[in-house]
């Protein structure tokens, strides 16, 4: 390491925060360079193989000449410009492609710029509906355990209760109702428990409940689960019986990740209201995008105050909605199914094995997503330590170990991020 960066690494040590760290920060983040596909060049020119797409938003590898191109011509005519009175070509062609590829029915476009307030907006979405419809005691939400929805304050509420930070912020979060989670398993024959324990709640207090928000198929940073389509399915229904709302949030599913473009396809249905982040512009700047019905739209329009009280400063900011144009033309050109399937095969055959290591708990794999949960929960950062040693980049969380690299990972790519992967788990799991 040379002296340079040994002085910028001990001044962010001292006083750059990290996520969800403490200060000063007792391990040391690791001084990136560059990258460049799938490889992240640290500052010591080492190279390692990204596992985690940038927490699921370079589904395309990083710095991908096509979105580059797009996002220079865009900084050099107009880099941002407020939205409120004005519009501009690269936010109506973005909507354009999002009413067309997204759910029936989702024509909509609300942008603003990350997962967690495109889930505020979806929030508020949901509760102004039903001010609208004279309805006030509709303000509650209801979702599952597990759940990951963000980390602003609307949206910590909807998160798990016990994993999400609920106990800490007890007396300022807003208390929603939580139905078990879902069973575990993507192609399981489910007895649908927790169905009815979902449906017990729901119609015990619907007059209070403006919608059901969840995670689409997979739960993300809550747990890393994925159930079956068949609850989504029945989760739709109930909302419409119910007279209640869905909200689907699509941020880490969305754009392929699990095999479709968007998970609610595998139950075949259309949510009220959907959040989308992450891969937006895969990875190369923040936009999120929150859409709904016209019979919410109109309705909030026609309510008091007549408008959707909402309003971000760099709300869809111009250099972003042409990264993220570009990035969904650059997905609907590849062969992004077969290299979700390839991906997927490649983690069934690699990684479902380590279910029979002692100390694993379960090993799991659904589209481009690969989950190795141990039984510890202690062991994330020799994880860590041991995968950057082997030349590849993985951040474990709790119990799980887990990557979700990008779509067009090279194969030879991919066999050393599995090879690795492998390696940090037997090793930190030796006595
Ligand atoms: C990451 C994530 C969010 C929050 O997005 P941010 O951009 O980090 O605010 C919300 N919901 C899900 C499912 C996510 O994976």
């Amino acid at each position: 390491m040379d002296q340079h960066w040994s002085a910028l690494l001990e001044f962010d040590q001292k006083h750059v925060w990290h996520p969800y760290a403490k200060l000063p920060n007792p391990v040391q983040a690791i001084g990136v360079k560059k990258t460049q596909g799938s490889i992240i060049t640290l500052a010591d020119d080492r190279e390692l193989v990204d596992g985690m797409s940038s927490w699921w938003a370079a589904m395309h590898g990083y710095n991908h000449p096509k979105i580059q191109q797009a996002m220079h011509e865009q900084i050099d005519t107009m880099p941002h410009i407020m939205f409120g009175g004005f519009t501009h070509e690269p936010a109506i062609e973005l909507a354009k492609r999002l009413v067309k590829l997204t759910p029936a029915g989702l024509e909509k476009v609300f942008f603003v710029d990350s997962g967690s307030v495109a889930m505020e907006v979806a929030i508020k979405m949901a509760m102004q509906y039903w001010i609208s419809l004279n309805r006030p005691a509709k303000n509650r939400l209801l979702t599952v355990k597990n759940g990951y929805h963000g980390d602003t304050f609307a949206t910590m509420a909807v998160c798990d209760p016990v994993n999400g930070m609920h106990s800490l912020f007890a007396n300022q979060l807003t208390n929603h109702f939580f139905a078990p989670a879902p069973q575990m398993g993507f192609d399981i024959e489910s007895d649908n428990q927790d169905i009815e324990a979902l449906k017990t709640i729901l119609l015990e207090h619907q007059a209070n409940i403006a919608a059901i928000t969840l995670e689409p198929i997979v739960q993300g940073a809550g747990g890393m689960r994925f159930y079956r389509p068949d609850y989504l399915k029945q989760v739709r229904d109930l909302c419409d019986e119910c007279d209640v709302l869905l909200i689907v949030d699509e941020i880490a599913t969305g754009f392929g990740r699990t095999g479709k473009l968007f998970a609610c396809e595998w139950a075949e249905i259309s949510p009220d209201i959907m959040a989308l982040g992450k891969t937006l512009t895969g990875g190369h700047i923040t936009l999120a995008a929150t859409l709904t019905t016209k019979k919410i739209s109109s309705t909030i329009s026609h309510g008091q105050p007549g408008i959707l009280a909402h309003g971000p400063t760099f709300m869809a900011n111009p250099l972003a909605c042409r990264a993220a144009i570009a990035n969904i033309d650059v997905l609907l050109a590849s062969p992004w199914q077969e290299n979700i399937t390839r991906i997927e095969d490649h983690f069934q055959q690699t990684l479902l094995p380590l279910k029979s290591l002692s100390g694993v708990a379960d090993a799991r794999v659904l589209g481009a997503i690969g989950v190795v949960e141990l039984e510890r929960d202690d062991l994330g950062p020799a994880i860590q330590a041991a995968a950057v040693e082997n030349g590849i980049w993985l951040r474990p969380f709790g119990k799980l170990v887990y990557t979700m690299p990008a779509y067009n990972i090279p194969q030879h790519q991919l066999v050393a991020l599995t090879t690795g992967l492998i390696i940090a788990i037997k090793n930190s799991l030796k006595p």
